[in-house]
């Protein structure tokens, strides 16, 4: 008999299958509110000025292929680092941070994964309460129990910082925090910065490991306001993670470009974490692709493209909040008693819209406007045209 008679169909995920459901819609005003990329204002997801021109002079250059080093390129990841830290950082000029290119966030975290299993293996991962819903099964896979800490607060439509530190100070030493720098997905509640001090502290007093996430750089605040729990976890002089996901601010999802960075607490170590970090890599991947990362690395440190990159990336900061309040103000027109305005307070793509699974559904089935069940909309979705169109639909089911 054949060697899968007995596999098992695996359950879709519920993101995709949501895309797949759209897909199938045949519905001229359908709209997806469901899966987490910048649409433009046209619905088109843009391919950035700064990222055409890096393409046409590499394209002109005509360089060879060969292998990249393991960890990836210098320059790109020192280009990285400087995004993440700044230029002038302590933790960069002493030698305490290691990077290496790594297939967009989702391999940073992997890869970040595999290397604590090796290190700590007896560690339990913790994610806030929701999570991005990979984060779960991707650290599940990397071998650990996952556990969550309290987040979102439904009452506030806000972070719960106060449930969440409380949480993290009875947490046992070596718990690796997995944690949303900024634009947590899929709440859009972040900390402020005087709550982010604090859960510094939690994880210093506790011996916790912090693993940051930062898939949504530049499009809350900027790129350097949005840098701003990895800046307080470099000043506090604690060893740990960064992810970073260059999909969404470059625009480059199907690219695959991303880092993971460690911050140790010598040089000495750095190098022998970079040692493990390799093996790792090594028996994964080998070493990572060319392209993606040669493109975020020549426009980040070519002034004019870094500042043409900059530009693009406020515009689509500058877009998703214009569709925030937007949202708001023509759901204020609509006569409903619920206030939305909460809306313009979260950051990033991503609104828990407090939309319950069934109107959520009537959304669907009525309108053809697609969210995930748990309310979750994303704002960089909406546009000109279909803003009213959604508010209507929005208008009618919390009625
Ligand atoms: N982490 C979070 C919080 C995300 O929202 C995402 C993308 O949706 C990722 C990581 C993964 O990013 P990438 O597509 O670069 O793997």
């Amino acid at each position: 008999s054949s060697i899968f008679a007995a596999v098992e169909m695996a359950p879709r995920d519920p993101i995709l299958g949501l895309n797949e459901a759209f897909n199938a819609d045949s519905r001229s005003t359908k709209v997806n509110l469901g899966v987490g990329v910048y649409f433009d204002d046209n619905g088109k997801i843009p391919l950035l000025g700064a990222v055409r021109s890096a393409e046409k002079t590499r394209l002109e250059a005509a360089p060879p292929r060969g292998y990249q080093p393991i960890e990836g390129p210098v320059a790109y990841n020192s280009a990285v680092q400087n995004l993440l830290f700044g230029a002038d950082s302590a933790i960069i000029r002493d030698g305490r941070v290691v990077t290496a290119q790594a297939l967009g966030g989702t391999g940073a975290l992997r890869i970040g994964g595999d290397l604590i299993k090796r290190i700590v293996p007896g560690a339990t991962v913790y994610i806030s309460d929701p999570s991005w819903e990979n984060h779960r099964a991707l650290f599940e896979a990397a071998g650990f129990p996952v556990d969550t800490y309290p987040y979102y607060d439904p009452a506030t439509r806000g972070a719960n910082a106060e449930a969440m530190i409380a949480k993290l100070n009875t947490l046992p030493a070596g718990s690796v925090i997995v944690l949303h720098a900024c634009c947590h997905n899929p709440t859009g509640a972040d900390l402020t910065e005087a709550q982010w001090a604090e859960v510094v502290k939690a994880c210093a007093s506790r011996g916790l490991i912090p693993f940051l996430d930062m898939a949504y750089q530049g499009f809350a605040d900027g790129i350097e306001p949005d840098a701003v729990a990895v800046n307080l976890f470099a000043a506090s002089g604690l060893s740990f993670f960064v992810s970073s996901s260059f999909s969404k601010s470059f625009s480059l999802y199907g690219e695959r470009v991303g880092a993971l960075s460690i911050v140790t607490q010598t040089k000495d170590e750095s190098a022998r974490v970079l040692s493990q970090l390799k093996r790792v890599i090594r028996t994964n991947y080998s070493n990572p692709p060319i392209h993606g990362g040669a493109i975020v690395s020549a426009v980040l440190s070519t002034p004019t493209l870094r500042a043409e990159w900059e530009a693009e990336l406020a515009g689509m900061r500058d877009r998703i909040r214009a569709m925030r309040t937007g949202l708001v103000d023509k759901l204020a027109s609509r006569n409903i008693d619920q206030d939305f305005s909460f809306v313009i307070k979260q950051r990033g793509m991503f609104s828990y819209t407090g939309l319950t699974a069934a109107q959520v559904e009537r959304m669907k089935d009525e309108f053809g406007i697609y969210a995930v069940g748990t309310g979750r909309i994303c704002l960089a979705a909406l546009n000109t045209k279909n803003l009213d169109y959604v508010a209507d639909a929005i208008a009618a089911v919390v009625k």
